[in-house]
């Protein structure tokens, strides 16, 4: 069995809808199909997810949100009697009001279930089509089904280990199962969304709990390519790759799958392919536990911007028992979470992500490393980028690292750090922000020999 999630630009229109059923009827064994909220017809268009959030914050605000309600009501009119369902339109209007109406006094949990209704509605539709094009088609309610969800200590929705057990069945009738991706319910029957982009979690917990042959994530694009396609025209397209290599990427910023996607189906080894709506007989990127093939030594070459360093002097650290035990607690007590942590004899950087270094904090970081680890010199900079090239068959080939770093030096840029996992299948650089973009465009053209 095949469980194939499709995102918003697959669902954002009645012809895109129509691709999509034409996808999965292309083949028997796509069973379960979780569905994203309608996303941008054009580039100036408005997500549907977006247009709810808009209704939520008009209620919250106390004010009328009738607008912005009927704007989420007409792009679903759109599609409905473009498909000829418009039986389906009361109750999506229903299900839409009713939410929206519903009591706000918890903002947060009011937000989630408003949010959600772009994902749940546009499940129902797509049911309600297939039905009346022949097919046997089912909306499946996450509370029915058993997708349950808490919140952890982050305040990051994540799924009851319970749910795989309920979700275990779905698809195995003769109906095909549509499901709203997304969000899912707390024991206690409330909404519960994940972050943006979440329908990918949904799509890849519902394959692990079937134990799907393959998590077919269909979005807008050929292929994961090798490097960022906005940096280098026509990239080399990525086949097929490892879940290992695709985390190392992700960390400097290719966003192909949401950050949490790819847990539920690595642990159960379920490879994940991604398709291309808009093009289904393009081979897509497979991303699998073991490769079976490699084209070049390098997968991917990525970049990110966001990172600061924290930067502290101390004669004799090394000699120190537990310094850095002590340091790594101070920034713990103070919720930062750190990155990595190149150090020297008497010196150690800590890399942070500036979005969890306000730079309110810097302050009482500061304070606090100088009078209880009693060092002589705290620096801190917020304007380096990360850039990273990874592949797992450069584990154990020689010389990658003097070649990106000599093409590195003839471009003139200053390499602030270097460090390379200890799995070897990453190599990361630190560079001054205002580089990023120049150091990957100089490193993939010096490993990919273009
Ligand atoms: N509709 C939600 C969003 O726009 C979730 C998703 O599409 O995966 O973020």
């Amino acid at each position: 069995m095949k469980v194939c999630k499709f995102g918003g630009s697959s669902l954002a229109d009645a012809f895109q809808i129509k691709k999509v059923c034409d996808i999965v009827f292309a083949d028997e064994d796509r069973k379960v199909v979780v569905v994203s909220a309608p996303g941008k017809r054009n580039r100036e268009d408005i997500k549907v997810t977006d247009l709810l959030i808009a209704v939520a914050k008009a209620r919250i605000a106390g004010e009328s949100f009738e607008k912005e309600i009927m704007a989420v009501i007409e792009r679903f009119k759109d599609i409905a009697e473009s498909l000829n369902v418009n039986s389906i339109l009361p109750e999506i209007e229903n299900t839409l009001r009713t939410v929206a109406g519903a009591d706000y006094t918890d903002s947060v949990k009011y937000l989630d279930s408003v949010k959600a209704m772009g994902e749940d509605c546009c499940a129902r539709l797509v049911a309600c089509y297939l039905n009346s094009i022949g097919h046997k088609a089912k909306y499946c309610n996450p509370k029915e089904c058993g997708l349950y969800l808490k919140h952890n200590e982050l305040g990051k929705a994540v799924i009851l280990g319970e749910s795989y057990d309920n979700l275990n069945n779905l698809g195995k009738g003769d109906e095909l199962c549509i499901f709203p991706g997304f969000y899912g319910y707390s024991k206690e029957g409330e909404i519960i969304t994940f972050s943006r982009g979440g329908s990918d979690i949904t799509g890849s917990i519902l394959a692990a709990a079937v134990g799907a042959s393959v998590y077919e994530n269909w979005t807008d694009v050929d292929n994961v390519y090798a490097v960022n396609p906005e940096i280098i025209k026509n990239p080399f397209p990525i086949t097929e790759i490892t879940y290992d290599e695709m985390r190392e990427l992700a960390y400097a910023g290719f966003s192909v799958l949401h950050e949490e996607a790819l847990y539920p189906v690595f642990v159960r080894g379920i490879p994940v392919h991604i398709k291309n709506t808009n093009n289904p007989s393009s081979k897509g990127t497979k991303i699998v536990s073991k490769r079976t093939h490699y084209d070049s030594l390098v997968t991917g070459v990525a970049g990110e911007k966001g990172f600061a360093t924290i930067t502290i002097n101390k004669y004799l650290m090394n000699k120190e028992v537990g310094f850095l035990m002590n340091l790594i607690r101070i920034l713990a007590e103070e919720g930062i979470s750190v990155e990595h942590m190149p150090s020297g004899i008497d010196s150690v950087t800590i890399i942070v992500r500036k979005k969890n270094f306000p730079v309110e904090k810097e302050e009482v970081v500061v304070n606090r490393i100088k009078n209880e680890l009693n060092v002589q010199n705290i620096t801190i900079a917020r304007d380096l980028a990360i850039v990273m090239i990874v592949g797992q068959a450069m584990a154990n080939s020689v010389g990658i690292m003097a070649r990106a770093a000599s093409a590195l030096g003839n471009a003139g840029i200053n390499l602030r750090i270097v460090n390379q996992g200890a799995s070897e299948i990453s190599m990361m650089f630190g560079v001054d922000e205002a580089y990023v973009s120049y150091a990957v465009r100089v490193l993939y053209k010096e490993l990919f020999k273009i």
